[in-house]
């Protein structure tokens, strides 16, 4: 199976709880959702940065949920005591059954991995 690991690092100078952490992710999405279609255009507004620069903001903005998503799961890990590589596992177990993962090796499938730093 054909991987990619994003180890994000935990915050040290933020004092996250689980809602600030949901409430920074809707953020986050927001954000990546207008860089998807504002700064493309697609309500018609005239976009000033070109496609690769419209792809890089998108890409920031897709690192900024994905930042949020592992300091939350420090948050469960820590506050809340919840096995997130348990459920990590029971995840992809999840979306073989489902049949988005099917035999990698003949199908060539990718996955992304992200990990917090740190993690095993
Ligand atoms: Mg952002």
């Amino acid at each position: 199976m054909q991987t990619k690991k994003v180890t994000l690092p935990k915050l040290n100078n933020l004092s996250p709880t689980l809602e600030s952490t949901a409430l920074k992710l809707m953020e986050e999405a927001g954000e990546l959702a207008q860089a998807i279609g504002k700064l493309r255009g697609m309500s018609g507004e005239a976009s000033r940065l070109d496609e690769k620069q419209v792809m890089q903001v998108i890409s920031r903005e897709l690192l900024d949920v994905a930042q949020t998503a592992v300091s939350m799961m420090f948050v469960l890990e820590e506050q809340y005591g919840v096995d997130i590589d348990a459920l990590h596992q029971e995840h992809v177990e999840k979306l073989k059954r489902k049949g988005y993962i099917v035999d990698t090796q003949a199908a060539g499938g990718t996955t992304r991995e992200i990990k917090a730093a740190g993690e095993k």
